[in-house]
């Protein structure tokens, strides 16, 4: 974890939010290179779970909602953590997350555990008497059990049918740790699927399936995966079923996922609080009810963190250790480097130009600084799947060569296939 959290912020994927200031904890900033890693897994995401399926339509909802949705959805009562303090080192900690009854950090005695609501309250309106005390979400999906009336008006769905959305969810988490993996600001993706009771269980099979087969579309190991089923007498209050994808971190196995049937538990809650009819009328059953929801619920961050941990390799080529990025292409922040051999004999002006060209179809990066093999390195420490190498050769017949990342073998091609060839090989679009 070190090894990757520097490398993070030496190459400008990560930094610790405000930085200058001491930092803050529980909040990270991506910088130029992880904000492209990041769109780059919510635009896979996005394709792969809304615009390529016919029975998907999206969500983009405000963070600030009336107060009242929190406590229909339960969260003012229910959203809790069990609190520890160490009466030796005065650290706090969430009860669950403790292996014994001693304090982790020091083997102190640990005091009575209390109750803490981890939503952060917030103040709506410039009043000190009308403004509106309310919650950053904790999580995204109740804004789409409250837009469901406005959706199913407005669009031509019909059950079954999912929502999805993405988004940033906030919760004043007791001890944020293992870098992205616990924040208090944090990104969710998520989908409410709306099916009938009787088919509920066939859903939850083939979300589960789906979800694991895009983990693996993103270039996760199969073998650092696995799925935890919740044990009956732990499941949340809303859920009749939870199974969490998780990941082997460094730090031990992780949730990245949860899948739970959440039965008509929001809808229901929200229109006895509304006193609005949020029942649906099911032509092909000629019958009105209220829909049941399997939701797949999933952090962008810690998938962002799974596959920083899972890309990062170290290897020893010629006595030299070789740091790389094993990045999905599709997902990779730069895509291809454009360099020029030498900087002399007018290569560096060819390889510009072509870097301008293919600069348009995707991320691309320019550099004539140094001795080729280390400019190599430098994009493979950042995982850059492809580089350009334009050679004297490139003057007499206008072919390049491209060196592979993973194998890192050249070969040669014309200058003007080169946009094509790699396009084919990262477009997120083209996932089949
Ligand atoms: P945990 O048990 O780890 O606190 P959770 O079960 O409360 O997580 P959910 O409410 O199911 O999490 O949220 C769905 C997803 O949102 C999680 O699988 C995770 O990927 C992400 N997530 C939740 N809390 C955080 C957090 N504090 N920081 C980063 N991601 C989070």
């Amino acid at each position: 974890m070190d090894k990757l959290v520097s490398l993070c912020k030496r190459k400008g994927f990560i930094f610790q939010s405000s930085g200058i200031y001491g930092g803050v904890n529980g909040c990270w900033d991506f910088g130029p290179l992880g904000v492209e890693l990041k769109r780059n897994l919510r635009d896979h995401w996005w394709h792969a779970f809304v615009t390529s399926r016919d029975d998907m339509v999206g969500l983009d909802a405000s963070i600030l909602m009336h107060p009242q949705v929190w406590v229909a959805s339960g969260h003012v009562e229910k959203f809790h953590d069990i609190l520890v303090d160490c009466k030796e080192c005065k650290k706090r900690f969430r009860q669950d997350h403790l292996e014994s009854e001693q304090c982790p950090e020091c083997g102190g005695e640990l005091s009575e555990p209390r109750t803490f609501n981890s939503m952060l309250r917030t103040r709506m309106g410039v009043s000190e008497d009308t403004a509106l005390e309310t919650y950053l979400r904790p999580e995204t999906c109740q804004s789409i059990f409250v837009s469901f009336k406005d959706i199913v008006s407005s669009t031509r769905v019909k059950i079954p049918f999912g929502i999805a959305q993405m988004g940033k969810s906030f919760r004043n988490e007791v001890n944020p740790r293992n870098f992205i993996f616990r924040s208090r600001e944090f990104e969710q993706m998520e989908i409410e699927f709306f099916c009938h009771e009787d088919e509920a269980e066939e859903w939850f099979d083939r979300w589960q399936q789906a979800i694991w087969d895009w983990y693996v579309a993103i270039g996760l190991k199969e073998d650092k995966l696995r799925w935890y089923e919740h044990p009956k007498e732990s499941l949340a209050h809303y859920s009749k079923r939870t199974v969490d994808v998780e990941y082997n971190f460094p730090f031990g196995w992780g949730e990245l996922q949860g899948l739970a049937n959440r039965g008509v538990y929001d809808l229901t809650q929200h229109k006895e609080h509304s006193g609005k009819d949020l029942s649906f009328f099911d032509p092909e059953r000629k019958e009105r009810y209220i829909p049941t929801v399997i939701e797949p619920s999933a952090g962008v961050d810690r998938t962002v963190l799974a596959l920083l941990c899972d890309a990062y390799d170290e290897e020893t080529v010629n006595d030299d250790t070789r740091v790389v990025m094993r990045f999905e292409p599709k997902l990779a922040p730069i895509k291809a480097a454009v360099l020029p051999l030498v900087k002399k004999d007018g290569l560096a002006e060819i390889a510009d130009a072509l870097e301008k060209q293919l600069r348009k179809k995707f991320n691309t990066y320019y550099d004539h600084a140094g001795a080729i093999g280390r400019r190599y390195r430098r994009q493979d420490e950042i995982g850059t799947p492809f580089c350009i190498c334009v050679d004297h050769q490139t003057k007499e017949d206008e072919t390049v060569t491209i060196r592979h990342r993973d194998s890192m073998e050249q070969e040669r091609l014309p200058m003007s296939e080169v946009g094509t060839h790699i396009l084919k090989q990262v477009s997120i679009r083209d996932l089949c």
